[in-house]
């Protein structure tokens, strides 16, 4: 029988995810039927309801779900309850559900395995102290960086993400103050939705640092622009931690994890 999954989300039409996952359960000559599925704003719980009652058997969740599904859940990962989000739920065999959250994850593995990018002794800027943020910190935490420094346009919510994970790595910093160069700056803000870049020196890029902005698509962001014209050593777009965050859930659902490098390549913006 067909296993069913999807991706909720509002706006959900431009999801990559149902290729993505249908590329993994090829890898496998898994049977599965993955869609996109479009939930109204204020309907989500009865959304969910309908989906399990259909016989899902997990779900991926998107914008601007993911908060409002970690306060419903009550069984979920480490990962879901440090970044106060879910992207990954699974419909248990027993009615039960599950969260997860994979976005972490899918970063560090891109960083690290697809990019070849050592974490360990490094000093990182993470731009941003929203959910994506957040999602991040304590998978990045556990490669052993020497500095962690939270850079956002409301100060209070970087110090505010210190105070929570209270590791001796970790910083905050204003935007304009970030004390560079880094060997890896990650805009996990959405100011690149609008063209726009977070307001930080320009020394904080040298000639040896990666810049990795978490929003992907078919040009250039606003930030991977501005990392380019200050000549940094690499710049990555989002699109390799939505493969990869994606592996993570397909392995959490079915146990056997998908490479991932071919999707990347063929499937890439
Ligand atoms: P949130 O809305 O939770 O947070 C937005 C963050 O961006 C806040 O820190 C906000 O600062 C900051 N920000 C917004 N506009 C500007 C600006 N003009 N200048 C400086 N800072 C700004 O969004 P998310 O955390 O959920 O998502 C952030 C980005 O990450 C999005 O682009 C999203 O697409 C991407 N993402 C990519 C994923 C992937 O798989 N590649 C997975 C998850 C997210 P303030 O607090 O001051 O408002």
């Amino acid at each position: 029988m067909t296993d069913k999954y999807a991706v909720i989300g509002n706006p959900i039409a431009h999801s990559k995810s149902p290729l993505i996952h249908h590329a993994f359960a090829e890898q496998f000559g898994h049977d599965i039927e993955y869609t996109a599925e479009l939930i109204p704003i204020e309907a989500l719980e009865a959304g969910l309801d309908t989906l399990q009652k259909k016989g899902f058997k997990g779900l991926n969740v998107t914008v601007p779900f993911k908060e409002q599904v970690w306060q419903s859940l009550s069984k979920k990962s480490i990962h879901a309850t440090t970044a106060s989000a879910v992207n990954t739920i699974t419909f248990n065999s027993d009615g039960s559900r599950y969260g997860d959250n994979t976005d972490g994850i899918g970063l560090c593995q891109d960083l690290t395995q697809n990019h070849h990018i050592d974490l360990a002794g490094k000093r990182i800027l993470l731009l941003g102290a929203g959910g994506a943020a957040r999602g991040v910190i304590l998978p990045l935490l556990s490669y052993k960086p020497a500095e962690l420094i939270i850079a956002n346009r409301t100060i209070s919510k970087a110090h505010h993400l210190v105070n929570l994970f209270d590791n001796e790595v970790l910083s905050a910093s204003e935007l304009e103050q970030v004390p560079g160069p880094f060997d890896i700056i990650i805009n996990a803000t959405s100011a690149s939705l609008n063209g726009e870049i977070p307001p930080i020196p320009d020394s904080s890029v040298s000639a040896h640092t990666n810049c990795y902005d978490m929003m992907y698509g078919t040009a250039d962001t606003a930030f991977i622009q501005w990392a380019k014209t200050r000549t940094a050593a690499k710049t990555i777009n989002g699109f390799g931690m939505l493969v990869e965050q994606a592996a993570e859930s397909y392995r959490i659902w079915r146990g056997v994890k998908p490479q991932t490098q071919n999707i990347i390549k063929h499937l890439r913006y």
